[in-house]
């Protein structure tokens, strides 16, 4: 009887003692599970029509997350503006609101990103893909040259006549180190001068309504063509809602999707 009792409670002690290993093993998998999810780096690329805000996020994730991001927008006004000769040939589809030819924006950006491979910081790209064939190219160079990047599409999603009214307002920093975006309802850029570094506020020269309207239509045609290949391609389209919404609220929001 007492024999028993002694088998039975080493029985039981055993399968205690078992359960927890499994338990422990569990929970360090777990562990190095989040651990590895928390160093994932990430490739974002941010959908949404000129204005939607996507610039104004990505700053918020530069400055608050160390993200780096690429603005092909604004790489191609740098060029611009330093007279370079890519430049110069930028300068005649960006003054119409034309796209820049698939073949110059994806060698320009593949420079950028193989330069940054060997970091160790998530990417936003803002105004790249635009057409499906860069769609393409950017999965190739992330699986050729950066396969340990996640790619996440994010589209931010907003009415256009919300937007067509923020963009003629939008002021942006002349400074090329600087490029903070603001709007003409702040009270604190009433001196045109830039509140971080002082410089000059301009009008970026497509920001009147008549290259807007090319644009929203560019746009719109070349949002359509890159969803059906994302979808094609079986990846997951992820909505930010940015209807009428501070910076703030929006980057909060953001931060809840990684
Ligand atoms: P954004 O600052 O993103 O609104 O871009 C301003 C202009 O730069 C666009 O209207 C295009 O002319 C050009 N651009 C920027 N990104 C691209 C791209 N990925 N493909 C083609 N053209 C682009």
């Amino acid at each position: 009887m007492l024999k028993g009792k002694i088998l039975l409670s080493t029985v039981v002690l055993g399968l205690i003692f078992l359960s927890g290993c499994f338990i422990f093993n569990d929970s360090t998998e777990n562990r190095g599970k989040q651990k590895e999810m928390a160093k994932e780096k990430m490739i974002f690329t941010f959908l949404g029509a000129p204005g939607s805000g996507k610039g104004t996020l990505a700053q918020r994730c530069a400055n608050n997350l160390g993200f780096e991001v690429l603005s092909t927008g604004d790489l191609f006004r740098q060029h611009i503006s330093n007279k370079t000769n890519i430049g110069k040939k930028l300068n005649e589809y960006m003054e119409k609101g034309q796209l820049v030819p698939d073949e110059l924006v994806v060698k320009m950006v593949k420079e950028w990103l193989t330069s940054r491979s060997d970091s160790d910081k998530s990417i936003i790209l803002d105004g790249f893909p635009r057409t499906s064939l860069q769609a393409k190219k950017l999965l190739e160079i992330i699986q050729q040259d950066m396969p340990n990047y996640v790619f996440k599409i994010v589209k931010l999603e907003i009415p256009q006549e919300e937007i067509s009214q923020r963009l003629v307002n939008r002021r942006v920093c002349s400074n090329k180190r600087c490029q903070a975006i603001y709007n003409t309802s702040m009270p604190e850029i009433s001196s045109g001068k830039c509140p971080k570094c002082g410089a000059e506020l301009l009008q970026r020269k497509d920001d009147t309504p008549e290259v807007i309207a090319d644009r929203f239509e560019v746009y719109n045609k070349h949002e359509k063509e890159l969803i059906n290949f994302y979808e094609s391609e079986g990846l997951e389209i992820e909505k930010l809602n940015v209807s009428q919404k501070t910076p703030d609220i929006i980057f909060q929001d953001f931060k809840k999707m990684l």
